[in-house]
């Protein structure tokens, strides 16, 4: 619905996979604007809108993306996000999943109470490259989705602010109204497209690659594991076959629980 085949086509070309939009309303899997909740994991709602766009198709295999924005975990006043790429080939259940963390989006979000605050917030999103929404604080349903010019928002906010005498304002996070976002899905495209040009070492399945992570670097003063990361897993989600890659080197001992608890 919002376009992204445009960000993440080229990347599977290149490696001679065509790809072919599904005529599906991906509003059902859930929104970003809170109209409908997502069920479930991203990972579960790609999974979801995948086997979907390959029912519409009738192609074996499905693509789909799905995106978290909200406030970073360790420095919650900035905002992170993230986002997933979730191959499925329908036949034989085989799943390649590739992730990535933006560290800076084009997410903000801020409730006004008047016009001129309102013009403000506009001021420090990127408008009008990057949309915005306006809600209503009582009702669900955004005044207006998408809105790419001063007129449109200044009539929206006008509208929020009669119904409830605040507007709730965000950046929309569709990705074609959301060009960070569109990149940062175009990017994962390429990793992911790179990942299915890699075959297990094992059984020759295409999609070798990193699974997960391993915490527990040692510290550089009194070899005590850390939260910080020690190995990578890569691996074939076909045959489980995994292999475990140590990063190098020590954690600092500012990380450590032993030195700095
Ligand atoms: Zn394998
Ligand atoms: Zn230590």
């Amino acid at each position: 619905m919002h376009g992204k085949e445009a960000a993440i086509a080229p990347h599977f070309a290149r490696i001679g996979i065509t790809v072919e939009r599904a005529a599906i309303d991906t509003d059902r899997f859930g929104t970003f604007s809170g109209e409908i909740a997502r069920m479930g994991t991203m990972a579960d709602a790609a999974r979801s809108k995948a086997r979907a766009a390959a029912e519409v198709t009738g192609l074996p295999v499905g693509l789909a993306s799905e995106g978290a924005y909200g406030p970073h975990p360790v420095i919650p006043f900035l905002p992170i996000g993230q986002e997933l790429l979730l191959w499925l080939d329908t036949e034989t259940g085989h799943e390649i999943i590739e992730t990535m963390t933006d560290e800076r989006p084009s997410y903000d979000q801020q409730i006004v109470t008047s016009p001129k605050d309102a013009v403000a917030f506009l001021a420090r999103t990127g408008f009008p490259a990057q949309a915005v929404i306006v809600q209503s604080v009582q009702a669900m349903a955004p005044v207006a989705k998408g809105i790419t010019d001063p007129a449109t928002f200044d009539k929206a906010v006008a509208q929020a602010l009669a119904q409830s005498g605040q507007a709730h304002l965000q950046i929309d996070m569709r990705a074609h109204m959301n060009p960070r976002r569109m990149a940062v899905i175009g990017e994962l495209a390429g990793r992911l497209a790179a990942r299915l040009n890699t075959p297990c070492p094992a059984c020759a399945a295409p999609g070798f690659g990193r699974l997960r992570t391993v915490a527990g670097l040692i510290c550089r003063d009194c070899e005590t594991e850390t939260g910080l990361i020690a190995a990578d897993v890569h691996g074939c989600t076909a045959c489980r076959h995994e292999v475990v890659l140590p990063r190098a080197g020590f954690a600092d001992p500012a990380h450590c629980p032993s030195c700095n608890p």
